[in-house]
């Protein structure tokens, strides 16, 4: 019986893990659950879950959880706050933790749970991203290990051999071809983009996720920062990491080796299936995913991505070469801009233009630990909302 523990559990990777959790009740066991404010969930969750613990960022909501758990008997412990959530990270008694936060607020607890040398699952890829190789110096000296959930970098995983050093591509490999959708606006003329609205952004056509990641796949940030997450993940050079648009999301990622052979990972669109991978690794479990339907898909179609239409992802491939604080920087400003789009203070083609100055006047900062992670991280979000602030509103 493992234990887990879900952090994000409110979130559309957090119930999907929890779904695959509940499939399977002889395997798993729920021992915390963290979530930011979303009260009713939680309680719903906690009910069926019983974890010892449960924690929201937000301590007025935390409050209400309580007294809605006492009123209805449960012993589950209620925390609250940063500190709390770091806490949850690395629980003695979890043996894996599920890192399904979104955005930078990740950071802390997911490395809290690599420093308490957990099975990391990691959905959250703004945290490796911000990390780098700082985190993956942690996963190395506490012994921990990282399974990616994001599906792209799951079927890498799995199309790699499986006695290969974690953080290395190891030999015989080529490169990695990394699928993407295209989003909502593949095929939409680049002068209608400036006009498009959250509502738009967010409807995605194969995947159902949270409002910022969709918003990353409408502009291909999330592919950009998926190749950032590839480089540290697999111990490669964007150089070798492609990025092939994919309009089906059939194939969730592929590996070329030197002798020709490219080993690819299928399946339907429904992140079950690598949650659930990952969770029984190296078993395999059900998931609750239908069979794929060869016949059905009856057709699988590819084409170069186009950077002009998505600046975003030739930011994110320069800030992966330039290294050091770029991608740190590349990610706070976008999470910033995402935000604002969505708050409809700024157009949709004005969120590569607040990335680009993030990246113009604090790219080029190094980091030597991750104090000065946190530190950039904080001056770039700063910087951007000082652009859009000056410049776009
Ligand atoms: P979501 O917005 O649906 O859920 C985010 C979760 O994080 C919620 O439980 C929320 O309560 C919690 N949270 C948000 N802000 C917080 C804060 N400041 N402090 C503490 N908790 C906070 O997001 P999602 O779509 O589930 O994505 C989660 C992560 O997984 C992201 O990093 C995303 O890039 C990655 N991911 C998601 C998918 C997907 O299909 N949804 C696929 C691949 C990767
Ligand atoms: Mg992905």
């Amino acid at each position: 019986m493992k234990a887990v523990t879900v952090l994000g559990a409110t979130g559309s990777i957090g119930v999907n893990t929890l779904d695959v959790i509940q499939q399977h009740p002889e395997r798993f066991r729920v021992i915390a659950l963290t979530a930011n404010r979303n009260v009713d969930k939680l309680y719903e969750q906690c009910m069926e879950f019983r974890p010892r613990v449960a924690v929201m960022a937000d301590s007025q909501a935390a409050r209400s959880l309580s007294q809605r758990l006492k009123a209805a008997d449960l012993k589950t412990e209620v925390w609250s706050g940063p500190e709390a959530l770091i806490e949850a990270g690395g629980l003695a008694e979890a043996d894996m933790v599920m890192a399904a936060i979104v955005g930078g607020a990740g950071l802390a607890p997911t490395l809290s749970a690599v420093q308490a040398g957990k099975t990391v699952l990691l959905a959250n890829k703004e945290a490796l991203v911000m990390g780098g190789s700082l985190f993956q110096a942690q996963v190395t000296k506490h012994q921990a290990m990282v399974i990616p959930i994001d599906s792209e970098h799951n079927a890498i995983f799995q199309c790699l051999p499986a006695d290969r050093h974690p953080m290395e591509i190891g030999g015989g490999v080529r490169g990695l071809l990394l699928t993407a959708s295209g989003g909502p606006f593949r095929d939409r003329p680049k002068s209608d983009l400036d006009s498009v609205t959250p509502e738009q952004a967010i409807a995605h056509p194969n995947w159902v996720m949270g409002r910022k990641i969709s918003v990353d796949s409408a502009s291909m940030m999330n592919k950009g920062l998926e190749v950032i997450e590839a480089c540290y993940l697999f111990g490669t050079e964007p150089d070798r990491v492609r990025v092939v648009i994919h309009p089906q999301s059939v194939i969730h990622s592929m590996v070329e080796y030197v002798d020709g052979s490219v080993l690819a990972q299928l399946g339907n669109p429904d992140m079950r299936t690598p949650i659930a991978h990952a969770l029984a690794w190296p078993e395999r479990i059900e998931s609750g995913v239908a069979s794929l339907d060869l016949f059905e898909v009856s057709r699988l179609d590819f084409e170069p991505p186009d950077c002009e239409r998505f600046p975003c992802l030739q930011l994110a491939f320069d800030a992966a070469r330039a290294g050091h604080g770029a991608p740190v920087v590349l990610n706070a400003a976008n999470e910033i801009a995402v935000e604002a789009f969505l708050d409809r203070r700024i157009r949709f083609t004005d969120i590569p233009h607040v990335i680009q100055d993030g990246l113009e006047g604090l790219g080029g900062m190094s980091v030597s630990d991750l104090e000065e992670v946190v530190d950039l991280d904080r001056r770039a979000r700063c910087g951007a909302w000082d652009y859009i602030g000056m410049h776009l509103s």
